[in-house]
């Protein structure tokens, strides 16, 4: 396991950031568990991510253990948007990418402001409540449910034989405070 660790920290880009040997990549702040740096296309005046210096595939492979670190991961990207000067605090966008909609399979937090101005080109990739991009706040949710992210059409058919685990939590979405939430639920990955 250990070997695996470690060629994943020498291959994958942002383990690379993270611990200092991407000489490209400016890191705008770090502590001893994020770091933060510019997205290297930006979609907005203001685009950065944010990444735990510990490799994590993706917000799929969260649990409700994991709601302090999406917690502090937003909290560092709100630091540097006001240390950039954005004043506008409720005009920005903070999200993860789900696979398999992510560039670098490698947990990061899009902070773009003002999300007014996200460009028209690239708004598609951060379009909340998606099957290709989840918001913070709609993350840290699903984690305190425990809800598992995506139903496919597998898990339809095979994990239950009843059908009866999955389709009232369905209902319990739509019905409840997290129904923004919802169609990251719905969706299936058959669409792309
Ligand atoms: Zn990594
Ligand atoms: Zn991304």
């Amino acid at each position: 396991m250990g070997n695996m660790v470690r060629n994943k920290s020498e291959t994958c880009i942002f383990c690379l950031i993270a611990n200092d040997q991407d000489k490209e990549t400016e890191v705008i702040k770090k502590n001893k568990e994020l770091v933060c740096f510019r997205d290297i296309d930006p979609a907005a005046p203001h685009h950065y991510l944010v990444v735990p210096i510990q490799h994590i595939h993706s917000c799929l492979s969260l649990h409700s253990g994991h709601i302090g670190l999406v917690k502090r991961m937003a909290e560092m990207g709100k630091t540097v948007l006001q240390d950039q000067g954005v004043t506008d605090m409720k005009d920005i966008r903070l999200g993860f990418h789900q696979p398999p909609f992510t560039s670098v399979d490698h947990l990061h937090l899009h902070v773009l402001a003002p999300s007014s101005q996200i460009s028209k080109r690239m708004q598609y990739k951060f379009i909340p409540r998606t099957s290709r991009f989840v918001t913070e706040e709609c993350l840290q949710k699903r984690l305190k449910d425990n809800a598992p992210p995506v139903i496919s059409e597998e898990s339809l058919n095979q994990n239950e034989p009843h059908g009866c685990f999955v389709f009232p939590m369905l209902e319990h979405y739509s019905n409840g405070s997290i129904i923004n939430c919802q169609e990251p639920y719905l969706e299936t990955e058959t669409g792309q």
